[in-house]
């Protein structure tokens, strides 16, 4: 069988891939008073692929009634990385989602996976680039440290008609080192917009500058840094991209 990494170099834009909706279910900040924020992130592509589910089961599920997500509708989880602030809503989720597939890397811990098998998810380890649903893929296990730690992380590409978007949940693996590996994963193919956690708050000012200056040389037409980019991070990106610039918050949906 041909890789998918060679199958997906020789496809092109065409009229038929349609844009996508993103809808920001949980992030630091909210849009307005009847949203929960909190640490994390989960983000809803297309009402049906999930990724990541913040920290708190009960905020997520509130915060979809608010923004009349459909529960039901969810195909797919995906979550992005090891760490609570991601996976805190997934047992909820599973509650009411039995047999949901979930996509994880294969480095997650066993105390996780045990969990998760538990709680009546279908695991699905992405070692490598893997199609999640109809132009949607994810990163697979891209290797990366926290604090001196082993953390490795996937993120996920929306191929549509503007260009590919990526959205990260921390970006342990380095952001800049994340849209590289896009990039070699679809030759040629231009990227539209990188949005959710840079990990960046720990970065000296010229450290975020040069990420912000990669950005721009790696050709990336928007930017939405939010969670743990850090706020110098935020506004280093906004000087840099103006226009361009998403400040990201739970509540608001945008198209890619
Ligand atoms: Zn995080
Ligand atoms: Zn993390």
């Amino acid at each position: 069988m041909e890789p998918l990494e060679k199958k997906i170099s020789r496809w092109r834009f065409t009229e038929k891939e349609r844009e996508m909706r993103i809808k920001v279910l949980f992030d630091k900040t909210a849009l307005n008073n009847n949203l929960r924020a909190g640490w994390g992130v989960s983000f809803l592509v297309d009402g049906k692929v999930l990724f990541d589910t913040g920290e708190k089961g009960e905020w997520l599920f509130e915060n979809m009634r608010s923004l009349g997500v459909n529960v039901d509708q969810i195909e797919t989880i995906v979550i992005s990385h090891d760490h609570w602030d991601h996976w805190g809503g997934l047992w909820d989720l599973l509650r009411q989602r039995k047999g949901m597939p979930v996509y994880i890397c294969p480095n997650f811990s066993r105390e996780f996976k045990d969990k998760a098998e538990k709680s009546g998810a279908s695991l699905v380890e992405t070692e490598k680039l893997t199609q999640i649903s109809e132009n949607i893929f994810s990163t697979g296990e891209i290797p990366g440290a926290y604090h001196g730690k082993y953390m490795a992380e996937q993120a996920i590409i929306l191929k549509t008609r503007n260009g590919l978007t990526i959205i990260t949940g921390c970006a342990h693996p380095g952001i800049i080192k994340i849209v590289e590996k896009v990039k070699h994963q679809f030759p040629g193919e231009p990227v539209y917009f990188v949005l959710g956690g840079f990990h960046l708050m720990e970065s000296d000012k010229r450290a975020i500058e040069i990420a912000a200056e990669n950005f721009k040389k790696m050709d990336v037409i928007k930017a939405g840094p939010t969670h743990c980019s850090g706020s110098q991070a935020e506004e280093i990106f906004k000087r840099c991209y103006e226009g361009n610039f998403v400040s990201i918050k739970a509540g608001q949906e945008m198209e890619v």
